[in-house]
């Protein structure tokens, strides 16, 4: 008779979600993470007299962020740190595994250095793709509307960074690792994981209009949330929800060595609306995977009985 009961029980569940695959009580579980912090200051730069540390921007933002997507339905916002204290990339990413998250965000800004060739704007790092290569697709069109809407703000769009091992480590189907351990553990755990750089510590204009006051950096985190939102089709209470942003073109850089050399530089359009456009960039992949992660953490939480 329990079984039963049960049976009937998953019938329901499962009717429920394939009319309203965001419904049924589902939260989109979303972990923010705050790149740097405690000893670890990130980029530093001088700026009329004072240093001015990466790590306190990064939670700034990330406070504003978690604020701005908690004004969506549905949505549930976890963080790596909300002070400024040492948090190893590891205990980064076993958060988001303890928290059952469905995408991690980890939040940066950036200074000029060897592996790109600008130093100024903002930048979405994600994986390249030669494992699990729809994984890493869900990622750019994720970045390709936070950068849209960042890029609306002010930050010069520099498009997507992707990066392979230089330790000569690899996935297991052979191919080089993602560079960075965040986007490595998200591909290597199934989820979605990307970094998104806003702008430049040590560039005088990102500083001074994007950086420097509080309002700037809530301006960045409010296009960070609205990014999410168009990618997730979020939307505050009494509205609709959001649409993403289509035909967007983003510069996509390879890296595959810190000095430069050997960079590869591609286009790529996402959201494309065009009739002969492939679905992998088109909204139908999205409303799917949308339905395949639901049901997914449903039968999860299910049995988990909670
Ligand atoms: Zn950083």
């Amino acid at each position: 008779m329990k079984q039963r009961i049960i049976y009937m029980q998953m019938c329901f569940l499962l009717c429920l979600m394939l009319i309203h695959p965001v419904s049924a009580g589902q939260k989109l579980v979303i972990e923010l993470d705050p790149g740097h912090g405690g000893y670890d200051g990130g980029a530093t730069a001088e700026w009329f007299g004072d240093t001015v540390y990466e790590k306190k921007l990064n939670l700034a933002i990330a406070k504003y962020l978690k604020e701005e997507l908690e004004s969506y339905e549905g949505v549930e916002v976890k963080m790596t740190r909300t002070d400024d204290t040492y948090v190893s990339l590891d205990a980064r990413t076993d958060k988001v595994e303890k928290d059952e998250a469905d995408v991690m965000i980890s939040l940066h800004n950036n200074a000029s250095g060897a592996i790109s060739d600008y130093d100024n704007g903002c930048t979405v790092l994600t994986s390249h793709g030669r494992y699990k290569e729809k994984l890493a697709q869900e990622g750019m069109k994720l970045g390709s509307q936070i950068l849209e809407e960042l890029s609306s703000v002010g930050p010069e769009n520099q498009g997507i960074l992707q990066r392979t091992s230089e330790t000569g480590t690899t996935y297991k189907n052979g191919e080089l690792a993602d560079y960075y351990h965040i986007i490595k553990k998200g591909v290597e755990g199934d989820y979605t994981a990307i970094i998104v750089e806003h702008a430049f510590v040590d560039h005088g204009v990102d500083y001074k209009q994007y950086l420097r006051t509080d309002g700037a950096l809530k301006r960045l985190a409010v296009a960070d949330a609205k990014g999410i939102a168009r990618y997730y089709g979020l939307h505050k209470k009494g509205e609709s929800a959001m649409e993403p942003l289509v035909n967007v073109k983003e510069k996509i850089t390879l890296v595959s060595n810190s000095n430069r050399t050997g960079s590869q530089i591609s286009y790529e359009t996402f959201y494309k609306t065009e009739s002969d456009a492939d679905t992998e960039g088109g909204y139908s992949g999205e409303q799917e995977k949308g339905i395949f992660s639901t049901l997914k953490s449903l039968w999860k939480r299910f049995l988990g009985g909670n």
